[in-house]
């Protein structure tokens, strides 16, 4: 197969990708819960990430509603994820609590999952052989999650996923398919607390989501 050029990864992804469901039949809830209990398992015995095995205090799996409609992906844990083993539970994990709370949505209803699931040391960008490792164990969860829309919260999440090196500010904005599954990315909370002019386009993001999902939008 041809091999892609930059051109072609730097351009914003089409937006059918038919050919690329889920297959089978949604599982129920309590073989969703153990069949993610079980690759939780699998995550946190994985070391194929060497530097990142030497530095984790553990794995950082994801968190949330096993039947949940709606997925945000963010990178990699930071300190205080790898500290407590769940994502988006710092000062930007507070913001995303609350931009889902604005979307009139409860923390426990959505699913909260990073594409990696160790902590890059100092906090540095995952490497793209480090994404590829961990990629199994994101669409393994998708796979049994099996959300309606995904919401990517910054560049590399939505990159990666995605397969594309457009920015976030080119891919922010309307919809994609990821297996079947409908697509958003916007900017990240921790980006948010630097530049707070940042939340009305991600509040018009949310807005967008919320259209699709058939949740009222607060005046
Ligand atoms: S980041 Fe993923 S693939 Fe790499 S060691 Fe951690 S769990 Fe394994």
């Amino acid at each position: 197969m041809a091999k892609k050029t930059n051109q072609a990864r730097d351009s914003v992804p089409a937006i059918s990708d038919a050919d690329d469901l889920l297959l089978g039949e949604p599982l129920p809830e309590a073989e969703r819960i153990a069949a993610l209990e079980q690759l939780r398992q699998q995550v946190a015995a994985c070391t194929r990430c060497l530097e990142l095995t030497d530095h984790r205090t553990q794995t950082v799996f994801g968190v949330g509603n096993p039947m949940a409609r709606l997925c945000f992906l963010g990178e990699a844990p930071g300190a205080d994820e790898d500290r407590l083993g769940e994502p988006f539970v710092g000062r930007a994990g507070k913001l995303l609590t609350r931009i889902i709370e604005a979307c009139r949505l409860k923390r426990e209803e959505v699913y909260i999952l990073n594409v990696l699931k160790c902590r890059p040391p100092g906090n540095r960008a995952p490497h793209p052989l480090e994404a590829a490792n961990c990629r199994p164990f994101l669409d393994r969860q998708l796979e049994i999650i099996r959300p309606e829309f995904l919401v990517c919260l910054g560049a590399s999440a939505a990159q990666t996923l995605l397969n594309t090196t457009a920015s976030i500010g080119k891919l922010r904005g309307r919809f994609y398919r990821y297996r079947g599954i409908r697509v958003l990315a916007t900017y990240h909370p921790a980006y948010l607390l630097r530049n707070p002019s940042a939340k009305r386009p991600v509040w018009e993001d949310m807005k967008m989501l919320m259209q699709e999902m058939g949740i009222p939008i607060p005046q």
